[in-house]
């Protein structure tokens, strides 16, 4: 099933490395994890697929406006009881053994979020669910210390919290919303992402493990509507939401003039830029995590390239014959680096965007690889000759694709970076520690990476600048989003 690199990059094949799928108990069908047990919902149900395959993995629940209310009612109930009673230390134990339970199901955790995604589980295994469980040990570190945080002598939580997350890191996303979450003192309703329900599913068998008291997580599966019914919910204190930037700007709005607290992390476009000094060997590495990794869905990726006009032959050539050793295939395969596309729409929106890039003039260029038959597959795609105007250097493509842009100076690599509705993160190579210092504190993006890409840490604030969202998550700087009277950092 894997596309065969050319032997002359490789001197051999690999025989196939399949993870085996046997650690996972999949049931044929799951309900809604409210107030600490799995019910029934009342809403229709829907299959959630392996988009490597298209086969149907199993059947959850679309919650409806009653189930999104026992939710709610259920996270009420367990922060007036329980949860905002509980000595912070106590807090703090529960968040650790949830760490620990996630470290000791770290396999099953990484081959269903392979399943259901479609992502590599090499990045499956080694990224999300070691950052996933980073996250919750860190932030559980921090219930106990909320006095130290700088943000008042006893600063208080909101209440209950509606969390929506998308499908591109189902388990991370929702690490980075219930850990700091909880440990400030709120109990939490979260939607994971219609094509992407399990591995949430299988975070609740882990809080009924870890004793969590019920109600302080619950996890309601569906799609758009149950999430608009969510963070409708006049009960809600505080919705924190990532996604893109036009559901975002509909819940702004339903949220404008209510109590609810809100945070936004929404789309990116970013500029990952090669100066003529950089170590280009090591920059291509970066390119290609910054763009193929995770298939390109990720917010965050370095989707428009932005190479000093003296280097391009050089940058461009490496990177074709580096993008050549990519193997693209069957996620569950150890040694596959690029997987599946998540869903049939996001292909439909990648072709779509991709074709009319080659409409506007842009030179499209993807390694020969063989794709799978069944499932949602499209090669890592480059795209040269794009101008600032091309629909494909200025649209999230949100896949495994690339528009390569050139600059001759400094200020014009600022100018081109900048000039996006987006801000959310931002790539800077060059062998010259003040350079990347000056270049660095006149881009627009909430994280800019030196020498690097897609690099995460739990202790590490993200979020955007404009169009990319308001608020941040990770570090102490996280935790403002979750506590009363506490302006955003
Ligand atoms: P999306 O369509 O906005 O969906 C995000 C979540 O919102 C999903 O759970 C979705 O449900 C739900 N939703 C849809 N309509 C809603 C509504 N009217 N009210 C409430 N919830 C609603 O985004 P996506 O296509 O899944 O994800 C890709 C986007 O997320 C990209 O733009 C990406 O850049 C962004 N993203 C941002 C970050 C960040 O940290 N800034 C991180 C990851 C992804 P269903 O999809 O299940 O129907
Ligand atoms: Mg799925």
């Amino acid at each position: 099933m894997s596309a065969s690199p050319p032997t002359a990059a490789v001197g051999f094949e690999y025989a196939p490395a399949p993870e085996s799928r046997s650690i996972v108990d999949l049931r044929p069908s799951y309900g809604l994890f409210i107030d600490g047990e799995f019910v029934d919902g009342h809403g229709p149900s829907f299959k959630s697929i392996s988009p490597a395959t298209e086969e149907v993995l199993s059947e959850v629940c679309a919650a409806d406006a009653s189930d999104v209310d026992a939710a709610v009612k259920a996270a009420r109930r367990a922060y007036n009881r329980t949860w905002s009673r509980l000595p912070p230390a106590e807090r703090g134990k529960y968040l650790f053994r949830i760490a620990r339970i996630i470290q000791e199901r770290s396999r099953e955790l990484a081959v269903l979020e392979s399943l259901d995604n479609g992502k590599p589980i090499r990045e499956s295994r080694d990224v999300d669910v070691p950052l996933m469980a980073a996250h919750f040990f860190y932030y559980a570190g921090w219930a106990d210390k909320l006095s130290y945080a700088g943000y008042g002598p006893d600063p208080k939580p909101l209440g209950v919290a509606a969390q929506i997350i998308p499908w591109n890191f189902p388990l991370l996303m929702l690490a980075w919303k219930i850990a700091p979450a909880l440990a400030a003192g709120n109990t939490v309703v979260l939607k994971p992402a219609e094509t992407t329900p399990l591995t949430a599913l299988l975070f609740g068998e882990i809080c009924q493990q870890a004793d969590l008291p019920p109600g302080v997580v619950n996890i309601i599966t569906g799609a758009g509507d149950t999430g608009r019914a969510l963070v409708e919910h006049p009960d809600v204190d505080k919705i924190a939401f990532t996604g893109s930037t036009d559901v975002g700007r509909q819940i702004a709005i339903s949220a404008a003039g209510t109590r609810k607290k809100l945070t936004l992390e929404l789309g990116g476009k970013a500029a990952n830029i090669i100066f003529d000094d950089a170590p280009i060997d090591q920059a291509v590495e970066g390119i290609v995590n910054g763009i193929f990794f995770n298939q390109g869905h990720v917010c965050c990726a370095g989707s428009r390239l932005l190479v000093q006009e003296s280097v391009v032959d050089e940058v461009i050539s490496s990177l074709r014959r580096r993008l050549k050793t990519l193997r693209v295939g069957d996620p569950l395969d150890k040694n596959t680096d690029v997987g599946a596309i998540n869903s049939a729409e996001q292909l439909a929106r990648i072709r779509e965007l991709s074709d009319i890039g080659e409409a506007e003039g842009a030179v499209r260029w993807s390694p020969p690889c063989d794709l799978p038959d069944r499932g949602f597959w499209f090669p890592p795609t480059i795209f040269t000759e794009v101008s600032q105007a091309h629909r494909i250097a200025r649209d999230e493509i949100f896949g495994p694709v690339l528009s390569v842009l050139t600059f001759r100076t400094p200020d014009e690599a600022v100018t081109k970076a900048n000039n996006t509705p987006y801000g959310l993160s931002a790539g800077i190579w060059s062998d010259k520690g003040s350079r990347i210092l000056a270049i660095a504190s006149r881009l627009r993006a909430g994280v800019v990476w030196a020498n690097t890409f897609n690099r995460f840490d739990p202790t590490s604030p993200f979020g955007g600048y404009k169009e990319s969202g308001y608020g941040r998550e990770g570090g102490r700087h996280g935790l403002a989003a979750y506590l009363a009277g506490v302006e955003e950092a």
